[in-house]
């Protein structure tokens, strides 16, 4: 999936502006990143409308997301609904 791949990283692009790192929820559960356990995350919000989602069929991605950023290690987290910031 190299098309995906270079999609996805046109719509990481342009998340310089953050809000100060915080605390998560997700379906009552408290976020933490998977690769080093982190809890704090800065939030960014960005549109996966992108042509490469387009080409590959993947038109269904074309709406907006939220990914959290892990602070400790960067680790980026993707999720359709937005989390609770708590
Ligand atoms: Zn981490």
């Amino acid at each position: 999936m190299k098309t995906l791949g270079r999609a996805l990283k046109a719509g990481v692009k342009g998340f310089a502006d953050a809000f100060a790192p915080a605390r998560y929820q997700a379906g009552g559960v408290q976020i933490r990143c998977t690769h080093c356990k982190g809890e704090m995350f800065r939030e960014h919000e960005a549109l996966l409308n992108t042509t490469g989602a387009t080409l590959v069929n993947l038109d269904w991605l074309n709406k907006s997301g939220t990914a959290l950023l892990c602070e400790n290690c960067g680790l980026i987290q993707w999720y359709a609904k937005k989390p609770d910031r708590k």
